[in-house]
């Protein structure tokens, strides 16, 4: 089939929630994809932070197709070896003590959401349930989640939505001070607003934030679903800041482009929920595990963190020298590869330019083009990407 042919059908069967680009993609190599018609491009959007070993990886291919002759799926009724296998490599290298294995990164978040709740109450009382956000943050889809989202152009329509859930300015301490309450038992953060428009807290926020979940017995949950897993050139994105949180929640890179998703916690915090507290028919599956795992040993192994940070350090550089090019360049943002260019005027059209020249980039919040390639992209195909983006920015004139 060709692109029209696959559009054409995907509009007569598929719900139309998402706003499509005009083609579809059917193969994938490194920083490289393919559309039905053999077009390629140079993928600087990675499934939206997804691909962080590129399409394909050998190493995370061969897994998934060994379990695959294994064995597919068993339930968490028993124990699956690759699975706690993953659950050791994300406990040894985060602060975290135990994991539990779902499928997205709204699935952890509600799992996140779920903990936090049944701690505060079983430490506090049932009067503490409600979770702070951030304005502008981004939690998922479910209802819960997007009640976490601090933008309601996500909540319109779906009201009611569940209680227990306040939101605050990002980065702004006071506000966050004075809306602390008597039901507060938690505060919910994206160390990277990403969907918000790429926007890296500062470090005196988070430590502030910290100190005061300490003071008030308020536990601190980081969602680095999109911020995790390298994107930042560190494991995971608190690790610039020297600031732990007591719950975490994964997905996206996880499974090296197999869906899986995790929610990290403290012991004392994990050990409130027992058997029969909450589940996820998928979560953590044999085959899913297996992907995970070997997509984590690559990333830990092969020196992908090295490279997003380096990579990123010299992209970043690039991109603000826009500013002098381009007066419509209000703001280069981000850490590692997770980098944003906020614009004074929409950036849509420019997402445009750069697909009709060969590269995938994306817009958030109208306005800020956002650029997640793969952490094991090279200066070489950044090169690439910049000439087409130049040239592309360089119409918007
Ligand atoms: N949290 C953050 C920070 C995200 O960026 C996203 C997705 O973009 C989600 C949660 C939701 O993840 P999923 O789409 O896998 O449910």
């Amino acid at each position: 089939m060709n692109n029209q042919e696959i559009m054409a059908m995907g509009q007569q069967y598929v719900m139309n929630t998402y706003g499509r680009l005009p083609m579809a993609l059917v193969k994938g190599k490194g920083a490289w994809v393919w559309d039905a018609e053999g077009r390629q491009y140079l993928d600087f959007v990675s499934g939206i932070a997804v691909n962080s070993l590129g399409h394909t990886h050998p190493r995370v291919v061969e897994a998934i197709n060994k379990q695959a002759q294994t064995l597919l799926h068993c339930s968490n009724l028993y124990w699956i070896e690759s699975q706690v296998k993953l659950a050791k490599l994300l406990v040894e290298n985060s602060c975290a003590d135990k994991a539990f294995f779902c499928n997205s990164g709204a699935e952890a978040n509600e799992g996140a959401i779920k903990l936090a709740r049944k701690y505060a109450k079983q430490h506090y009382g049932p009067e503490k349930y409600e979770i702070i956000t951030a304005t502008n943050s981004f939690h998922g889809r479910t209802l819960a989640t997007i009640t976490a989202t601090g933008q309601t152009k996500y909540q319109k329509g779906f009201e009611p939505l569940p209680q227990g859930f306040t939101y605050v300015p990002f980065n702004d301490l006071n506000a966050l001070e004075q809306a602390l309450g008597p039901h507060t038992c938690a505060v919910m953060l994206e160390p990277v607003q990403g969907e918000g428009g790429v926007i890296p807290a500062d470090p005196s926020y988070l430590m502030g934030v910290k100190r005061l979940c300490e003071e008030k017995g308020l536990l601190l949950i980081f969602d680095e679903v999109q911020s995790g897993l390298g994107r930042t050139g560190k494991f995971l994105a608190y690790q610039h800041y020297g600031v732990e949180p007591d719950i975490m929640t994964l997905a996206k890179a996880l499974g090296g482009g197999f869906p899986i998703g995790a929610m990290l916690a403290k012991d004392h915090v994990a050990k409130v929920f027992q058997p029969g507290d909450h589940a996820s028919t998928f979560g953590g599956n044999p085959l899913a595990s297996s992907a995970a795992l070997a997509a984590m040993e690559t990333l830990l192994q092969e020196g992908v963190l090295e490279n997003a940070q380096a990579i990123g350090d010299y992209f970043k550089d690039k991109l603000s020298s826009l500013k002098n090019k381009f007066s419509y360049v209000k703001e280069v943002r981000g850490l590692g590869l997770i980098l944003g260019v906020e614009l004074t005027i929409e950036g849509k059209d420019i997402v445009a330019r750069c697909l009709e020249q060969g590269l995938l980039i994306n817009c958030t919040n109208v306005n800020v083009l956002r650029f997640l390639p793969p952490l094991i992209i090279n200066r070489d195909e950044v090169d690439q990407a910049l000439d087409i983006l130049i040239g592309a920015m360089g119409t918007s004139l």
